[in-house]
């Protein structure tokens, strides 16, 4: 059975004892602080109030990925790490504009750094498929998330897909603009919907960004209509279970909708989102949905074969 990962930030999948060296040797961790302690006090273990006071503990990796050096090695060891939890396709995405908030780098310069990453990877680890997904951030405005659909349909074949993240309180349907050019381009769009928003961010991203998969998009739950919709046309949930129990987007296990999804022939796959700060694993989440959220085995198995047929990787070959 073979193990795609569908939602991944590989920003916020940077190894946390890299995290670590970059952020003692900037001086932003002190030289008195040991790796334990400073992954005891990082990774989040315990629920947030809610989504946005996570998205606040992220820019510490945005200040640490300033060098071409350090981004090509978050993403080799980005997939260094998929490899080791047993994924033969791995969509990683990052988003340009969060990355380069404070290195000033040019958007070019991080795409071409992680490129190289991933390949060196790629040549290390032969036996997986990775691909970048390249995210426009909605905190930033229309503004930039217009500047980075541009950017993206100029690498377009570096490129396996687009989405829409960040925080919620920006309405998707404010982005329509900027995602008519991808939706024309023929881009494969995701976005990040129905998380802390309900249903009809899920639809918006649907019918005006031409979204044919939905981050998390977990509170569709909500609309018998849209779920019905969404396993007629087949549009994939890229649910991530301890990220939504984290930012308290599903606060109680029982409040996790993905059985209900998959009762209702609704295709689903589970994710890990930022697996450095919330310190997990796919393996992990696989056993989280079994042991948590009374999915069988056999329904694992269904989760894994919607995110092969869902993926925007070529896996053919
Ligand atoms: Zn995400």
């Amino acid at each position: 059975m073979m193990q795609v990962e569908l939602h991944r930030h590989l920003d916020i999948a940077l190894r946390p004892s890299t995290l670590f060296e970059f952020a003692q040797a900037d001086g932003i961790v002190s030289s008195s602080t040991t790796l334990e302690q400073f992954k005891s006090d990082f990774i989040l273990r315990t629920q947030m109030s809610d989504l946005s006071a996570v998205l606040d503990k992220f820019e510490l990796y945005a200040r640490v990925l300033k060098t071409p050096a350090r981004i090509e090695r978050m993403a080799f060891e980005g997939v260094e790490d998929c490899y080791h939890e047993g994924t033969n396709g791995a969509e990683l995405r990052f988003s340009p504009s969060f990355m380069c908030q404070f290195s000033g780098l040019s958007w070019d310069l991080v795409l071409d750094a992680t490129e190289t990453g991933m390949r060196l990877a790629l040549e290390a680890y032969p036996d997986i498929r990775a691909g970048l997904i390249c995210i426009g951030s909605r905190e930033q405005g229309l503004d930039q998330v217009t500047r980075t659909s541009e950017f993206f349909l100029k690498h377009q074949s570096r490129f396996i897909g687009f989405d829409l993240a960040g925080h919620e309180t920006v309405p998707n349907r404010n982005f329509e603009s900027a995602f008519k050019p991808l939706i024309a381009a023929g881009a494969n769009i995701t976005v990040h919907a129905g998380e802390s928003t309900d249903a009809t961010a899920v639809w918006e991203s649907i019918e005006l960004l031409g979204a044919k998969r939905i981050g998390h998009g977990i509170r569709a739950i909500d609309d018998t209509t849209l779920v019905k919709y969404l396993a007629e046309k087949k549009i994939l949930l890229e649910v991530c279970p301890t990220s939504n129990w984290l930012t308290r987007a599903a606060p109680e296990w029982k409040d996790q909708p993905l059985k209900k999804f998959l009762d209702a022939g609704v295709p689903v796959s589970i994710n890990t989102d930022d697996p450095s700060m919330f310190g997990l694993t796919l393996p992990h989440e696989f056993r989280v949905a079994r042991e948590k959220l009374g999915i069988s085995e056999a329904e694992i198995n269904k989760c894994k074969e919607y995110a092969v047929q869902a993926s925007f990787l070529d896996l053919r070959h």
